[in-house]
């Protein structure tokens, strides 16, 4: 009896270690560390992992299954490493922080997940939210929702007065006097404090809001809101949880402050000066653009009553600098990783970032590589994800013709793996 239950056991051992395997034929493969497509490949995959890549269109065993992407382009799943997944803007949201109930902000952001899943990114970094972020983090992880994977900072950490703070704008027996688990600092001690309780949150990074912000309700969309003490703070904070640091930042002085206090990155960057620049070359910061968001706000602050009045000027004078920014920065050597702040602009739509980086002088494949093994350095984890190799996680798209060629192409999103599953065919 024993001999025969242990059989059973090894037999079924087998075919968990060896069970079925998926032949990938791709057509054009561009795998996220070569600086040349290649044609005619297979990538074979194994549970949630790719176990191969082979030259040609090799022969799947009888137990296997082949997905046929002769006529595609092939690459791995993108990352946008600035996402707001909990909400997406809308003509005069203002009252919608009154209204909405955490359940509420969940059920929308299940959509917006999926949306961008879609699209082909199957890995975001989430800067900011409520804290239902982090819940759908965890939802997307146990199956529940079909979203991309999730690495969030949960709610933001800015100072009094400043973006982030949650209660800006509000009528004054209202405002109250948020501080650190609401993600609002002052000082040294309060920066462990935010950051500790992010922890105790159950956060995967950090995110400050270095300088003023463009959709903030308040006047200065660019000035220094951190002292280079308080960044130290965060990031010496921050190291004794393995957190890395993203700094919001639009003015020249906030960004060298937190280059220069250790963070990981600048999210936007539109004023930055060339001292900044070299900073960031110096201490090995990486840029996440998001010239969509700037885009977009320039152009949704030209439709009457979209934004307060507060914010309309700071939307029409901050968005279109972006772009020529990110060109100054990528040429002198800054290293660039993918993000559109999704959500500022309509989720789903993260793939326009691709032509409007190549548009500023960076080559289509610099622009898939930002958006792959770049991203996937900042996030800490360019052994898991970013490329299609060996032992990476199966996060596989496919586009319908030469992204190399036509930035429109990477729109046309028609296969996306994800740890080996499939969610779109
Ligand atoms: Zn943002």
């Amino acid at each position: 009896m024993k001999t025969i239950l242990f059989l059973i056991a090894g037999i079924v051992f087998a075919a968990f270690a060896y069970g079925q395997k998926t032949y990938i034929w791709c057509g054009t493969l561009i795998d996220g560390i070569s600086n040349d497509a290649k044609s005619n490949m297979t990538i074979v995959v194994e549970k949630n992992k790719i176990t191969a890549v082979e030259n040609g269109f090799s022969t799947a065993g009888p137990a296997d299954k082949t997905i046929d992407l002769k006529s595609k382009t092939v690459t791995p799943g993108w990352i946008d490493m600035h996402v707001h997944i909990e909400n997406e803007t809308k003509k005069g949201n203002l009252a919608d922080r009154f209204i909405q109930n955490p359940s509420d902000i969940a059920f929308e952001s299940i959509g917006f997940a999926k949306v961008t899943l879609m699209a082909g990114f199957t890995t975001i970094r989430d800067l900011g939210g409520t804290g239902v972020n982090i819940s759908l983090r965890n939802a997307v992880n146990k199956g529940l929702v079909a979203g991309p994977r999730i690495y969030t900072a949960g709610k933001g950490i800015g100072t009094t007065g400043g973006h982030a703070d949650p209660t800006n704008g509000y009528r004054k027996d209202l405002m109250g006097d948020p501080g650190p688990k609401e993600g609002v600092i002052n000082g040294a001690e309060e920066a462990y404090h935010a950051v500790r309780q992010r922890y105790k949150d159950g956060t995967d990074l950090i995110k400050i809001t270095a300088t003023g912000g463009v959709l903030s309700q308040a006047k200065d969309g660019a000035n220094a809101q951190f002292t280079e003490e308080e960044v130290k703070a965060i990031v010496a904070a921050a190291k004794d949880y393995g957190f890395k640091v993203a700094a919001h930042a639009h003015g020249a002085e906030g960004i060298k402050r937190a280059v220069r206090g250790g963070v990981n990155s600048i999210e936007h960057g539109s004023f930055m000066d060339d001292e900044g620049i070299e900073l960031m070359k110096q201490y090995g910061t990486f840029l996440v653009p998001t010239i969509t968001a700037g885009k977009s706000v320039a152009d949704s602050a030209k439709i009457p009553g979209y934004y307060t009045d507060i914010v309309t000027p700071k939307a029409l004078a901050t968005g279109p600098k972006i772009q020529a920014t990110f060109a100054k920065a990528y040429k002198a050597g800054v290293k660039i990783a993918f993000g559109t702040d999704a959500g500022v602009y309509k989720h789903g739509l993260n793939w326009k970032e691709f032509g409007y980086m190549i548009e500023a002088g960076m080559p289509a494949m610099e622009a898939i590589k930002a958006a792959t093994i770049n991203a996937a350095e900042l996030l800490g984890e360019k052994d898991k994800l970013g490329s299609i190799e060996v032992g990476k996680m199966a996060d596989i798209v496919a586009v319908d013709g030469d992204p190399l060629k036509d930035p429109k192409v990477f729109g046309k999103v028609v296969f996306v793996m994800k740890e080996g599953v499939v969610y779109k065919q």
